[in-house]
């Protein structure tokens, strides 16, 4: 879906059930720069490929790649994403995320008890992928280390707003030029309705809360949320409901 001149929302199907299983991925560029907003599940490298020739966007000028935090649905395609390149892609994140992202520290939400919480419910195969998956989940460096209002300097300024909560070193972008926010998991939508995040995918809900409150501080037209989609009903005004019980 095109929402500005230089921004496309690249919605790839997932075996999830969450949201209907749409993830929605970002990619944003200018004459110089081409860059992606999260990397999808395990396996999805081809989906972005198509996603981003569909958008004009050829996969092979993929310039670098922003996470918006560790979970395993944004980091899952990152490695192949950085092998097939025929070119460096730089990975950028922020400070408290890289241990995770880069396997020095296990992801957060992929510990033993979530894991056998999980394998209950699934038929064998997946049960079999799933217990592969939490042995090796995927992992890359990070080349750059984003802070809390640096604006990026290409694609008509990206800033970053440090948003912890979701997990420890979530962030989300505010695109300068289209008045766009990339919630990543910083919120989500749910029928069509802006919502605060799912508590129980929250390593800190107080964080959350307070980090909602950041957001309100920007002049948003349209929100991308990760799970749920594009939202654009008086944003701003959505944002100050949801985050006045932070107060
Ligand atoms: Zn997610």
């Amino acid at each position: 879906m095109r929402l500005a001149d230089n921004v496309e929302v690249l919605e790839l199907p997932t075996q999830s059930s969450v949201q209907g299983g749409i993830i929605h991925l970002t990619l944003i560029w200018d004459d110089k720069t081409v860059v992606l907003v999260d990397a999808g599940f395990p396996d999805q490298l081809q989906q972005i490929r198509e996603a981003m020739n569909n958008a004009g966007v050829p996969f092979d000028k993929l310039d670098k790649v922003i996470i918006t935090h560790q979970d395993i649905d944004h980091i899952g395609s990152l490695p192949d994403i950085l092998r097939e390149s025929p070119h460096k892609v730089e990975v950028l994140s922020h400070e408290e995320e890289m241990p995770y992202i880069e396997g020095r520290k296990p992801l957060i939400k992929m510990n033993r008890e979530r894991l056998l919480k999980m394998l209950v419910s699934l038929p064998e195969e997946q049960r079999q992928r799933m217990e592969a998956l939490f042995a090796d989940p995927p992992k890359a460096s990070v080349d750059t280390a984003v802070a809390d209002k640096e604006v990026l300097p290409y694609c008509g300024g990206i800033t970053v707003i440090f948003t912890p909560g979701h997990t420890p070193g979530h962030i989300c972008l505010y695109l300068n030029q289209s008045k766009i926010l990339i919630t990543g998991d910083a919120l989500v939508a749910v029928d069509g309705e802006l919502q605060r995040p799912n508590p129980q995918a929250t390593y800190d809900m107080d964080a959350a809360l307070k980090s909602l409150k950041k957001l309100t501080q920007y002049d948003i037209e349209t929100v991308i949320c990760y799970h749920g989609g594009v939202y654009r009903d008086s944003v701003n005004e959505r944002l100050e409901e949801l985050a006045s019980a932070a107060d």
